[in-house]
């Protein structure tokens, strides 16, 4: 069941998802050779607390961590990790998500950590120009399909797939509510987007194949074919006036 979301909620995610932006943009700045994921997770969780608001994560379904931090190959929810040490040359995929005052944010960016070759930078570039153009279809009476299409045509037009199996979702109270949100689909099919709905559309873009696998620590989804994946995400709310991206760090 969808949940819709009144002004007065609308503006407690807002504060959920400035604060989830925050840490966000905390964690990118953390990201330099030599510096462990484990590092990375306790600058997220610190600013969090500190605001008086609980990272989304941590706990969840058992996360260990309080940001998702997936290097490289690494799709999505690398868990945090002291024996994890960036070096030049790796994109660093953080997810972060805050809980305050019954609500929710979410968000990702890719980052890159060092000096990066200009085809991964490309991808990145790419993945997070796909969001763009997905957050521009999240507009009232257009449909789910709209959202994906715009994303999947985008990124698959320049050689790059879409990840199947981990999609978007809405959020609120609950980190993940319905609907799902993938970042594939056809034009003016699916669920009809209403003002109040809040969704994170976060397309998970792979250089290669789009197939992950899980490893054996029963997180970490990574490509099949071991080429790099990129993601970028943020909390969106569909209003009369268009939609309002809620991830927005101060
Ligand atoms: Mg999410």
């Amino acid at each position: 069941m969808v949940i819709l979301k009144t002004s007065r909620e609308l503006a407690k995610m807002r504060e959920a998802g400035r604060i989830s932006a925050n840490a966000l943009k905390l964690a990118g700045k953390a990201v330099e050779p030599g510096v462990s994921t484990l590092e990375i997770d306790r600058v997220v969780r610190k600013y969090i607390e500190e605001q008086g608001a609980v990272p989304s994560f941590l706990g969840y379904g058992g996360f260990p961590g309080s940001a998702c931090i997936s290097i490289n190959e690494e799709v999505v929810h690398g868990i945090p990790s002291k024996k994890r040490i960036l070096k030049s040359g790796d994109i660093v995929s953080i997810d972060v998500g805050a809980f305050i005052d019954g609500f929710h944010g979410d968000n990702a960016y890719t980052f890159a950590c060092g000096d990066i070759s200009p085809e991964v930078q490309a991808l990145l570039e790419a993945t997070k120009e796909s969001l763009q153009l997905g957050i521009k279809q999240a507009q009232a009476g257009n449909r789910l399909g709209d959202i994906g299409y715009a994303v999947q045509s985008y990124v698959e037009a320049r050689n790059y797939s879409v990840v199947r199996d981990y999609v978007g979702h809405g959020v609120g109270a609950k980190l993940h509510e319905d609907p799902s949100v993938p970042n594939f689909g056809t034009p003016g099919r699916g669920v009809r987007l209403l003002p109040g709905m809040t969704i994170a559309i976060e397309p998970m873009v792979n250089m290669g194949t789009h197939k992950v696998r899980v490893l054996s620590d029963g997180w970490t989804a990574v490509t099949a074919d071991g080429k790099p994946s990129a993601h970028f995400e943020h909390t969106v709310a569909i209003t009369a006036d268009g939609p309002v991206i809620l991830t927005l760090p101060d």
